[in-house]
């Protein structure tokens, strides 16, 4: 009976498991298949789930306006300036936790200094400044063109050199279409024409869009709606309706993923490099990033969230466990969103209002386990190279880290993208990347799980922290509305 009902009140969770267990038996099993996969099988392999990442796009840039606009519209202006803050100094706090922690790990593993070194070319370029980095950031808050802004995102084109724009617009045009990505390994009986037409459309419509624009934009909307008072309702109503129907449909695509899950993680364990050669190499980075996520996630968090809130952290994480495995299986914190959304307000009764806000802002700039990833990554790379890095070298890395940690997407592998930053900024070859390429997609699922967790946390502690504005707003609203009868 015990078990009846254990299964029926998370059947979608346990459906997501098994999905994520039978993609890797699948892809696993196929691997011996011969002939081997094309990349154009691999492909239909992958369908399902192409169709699910972009079920889950379609929905971040209604999801993200509606859910801001109608959060920051449902507070006072002092209660949504108070949450603001604690969130912005959660985000900051815990950015800075694991980035501290992840070169922490990688000075003491030194992972570079072991096992085989991989193959590389790169030679050292001249360094961009931290100060760049910043002024790109804002750059990207403040979108010229709003409509634009939908479907491109400005990306440091005046800090970095020639070389590294280079280098970007390679690694933007492979390695972000994930579903697709190392395909490219393997593209012997495609012939070119034909592979633009198959990674043309997915690299323009979705992996673009300027999320961190949108956000600024949905807020300063949000505020001003406030302060309209009764002018503002009208707007205010119509974003209220297009949230709600926005979950709605949520709901619709929620119950599609574990299909797309399982072919997802299929296509890509099919396709993948010998594991053997790759692990070989870079198992101690391997194992230096996963430690440093593991702590991060299960040991740090947890921690801050008893530490603020006083109740139990893994009766926390167990609710958002299918926002977990959905970050796994699809490597994006923003496609991950709507489920996110979902897990804290139906498991982990975090007011709704301090989830439309806390959770879209945290996809978009909070990236804890990209940032620690960031850290170890280019560390590693020094050590690999012999390249010094003083201490001067190692709090540039720290605060870019953080930094491209905020400006890195929520999509799959940005991460390796905004780490061209942090490699210039000390001086490193940006062509050093590919020293880590192989084994990226793999992290990458991992640290887009903590990263979601981090989001998570942070709705839980900024929720439980604003409560007394919560009650005083309902409160004064409450009187209001006898006052008017
Ligand atoms: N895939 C990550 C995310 O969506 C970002 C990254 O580290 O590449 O959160």
């Amino acid at each position: 009976q015990k078990v009846k009902r254990f299964f029926r009140k998370n059947l979608l969770l346990v459906f997501l498991i098994c999905a994520l267990i039978c993609g890797i038996a699948l892809g696993a099993g196929l691997r011996y298949v011969e002939p081997k996969f094309t990349a154009r099988q691999v492909l239909y392999l992958g369908y399902p789930g192409e169709l699910l990442m972009n079920m889950l796009k379609m929905l971040i840039l209604p999801l993200i306006v509606s859910s801001l606009v109608s959060g920051m519209a449902s507070l006072d202006a002092r209660a949504s300036g108070v949450m603001g803050l604690r969130a912005v100094v959660y985000y900051m706090t815990t950015t800075l936790l694991a980035v501290i922690l992840g070169i922490i790990l990688v000075v003491v593993i030194e992972p570079g200094k072991k096992g085989g070194t991989p193959d590389n070319t790169g030679s050292p370029k001249g360094k961009i400044d931290p100060v760049d980095t910043f002024l790109d950031l804002l750059r990207q808050a403040f979108p010229s063109n709003l409509i634009e802004a939908c479907f491109r995102k400005p990306l440091t084109e005046q800090v970095l050199d020639e070389d590294a724009m280079k280098m970007r617009d390679e690694m933007m045009n492979t390695t972000m279409t994930t579903t697709l990505s190392t395909v490219a390994a393997n593209l012997s009986n495609i012939t070119a024409p034909e592979l633009e037409d198959i990674y043309k459309p997915v690299v323009t419509q979705v992996e673009g869009m300027n999320v961190l624009g949108l956000v600024v934009f949905s807020i300063a909307l949000g505020i001003t709606i406030i302060k309209l008072g009764e002018k503002g309702k009208p707007l205010k109503d119509l974003f209220d309706s297009l949230n709600e129907a926005t979950m709605k449909l949520i709901y619709v695509v929620i119950w599609y993923s574990p299909i797309g899950v399982m072919f997802l993680v299929a296509a890509k364990v099919v396709e993948m490099d010998d594991p053997e050669k790759t692990f070989q190499q870079l198992a101690y980075y391997f194992l230096t990033v996963m430690a440093g996520l593991t702590i991060h996630g299960f040991v740090s968090l947890p921690l801050v969230y008893f530490l603020f809130v006083r109740k139990n952290p893994f009766k926390f994480i167990y609710g958002v466990l299918q926002a977990i495995v959905t970050a796994i299986g699809t490597s994006s914190s923003s496609a991950t969103l709507p489920v996110t959304l979902r897990c804290l307000e139906e498991n982990n009764g975090v007011d709704p209002r301090v989830c439309k806000f806390v959770a879209p802002v945290g996809a978009t700039i909070n990236m804890d386990g990209t940032a620690l990833y960031e850290a170890v990554a280019v560390i590693f790379i020094g050590q690999v190279r012999n390249l010094d890095l003083g201490i001067g070298n190692v709090i540039t890395v720290s605060i870019t880290a953080t930094a491209a940690a905020i400006g890195a997407a929520g999509v799959p592998q940005a991460g390796l993208v905004t780490m061209v930053i942090v490699l210039t900024a000390v001086g490193f070859p940006t062509e050093d990347v590919t020293l880590i390429l192989a084994i990226d997609w793999l992290l990458d699922r991992f640290r887009t799980a903590i990263n979601v967790l981090g989001d998570a946390f942070g709705a839980g502690i900024v929720a439980h922290l604003s409560r007394k504005d919560l009650e005083k707003m309902d409160a004064s609203d409450e009187s209001l509305r006898k006052e008017n009868g």
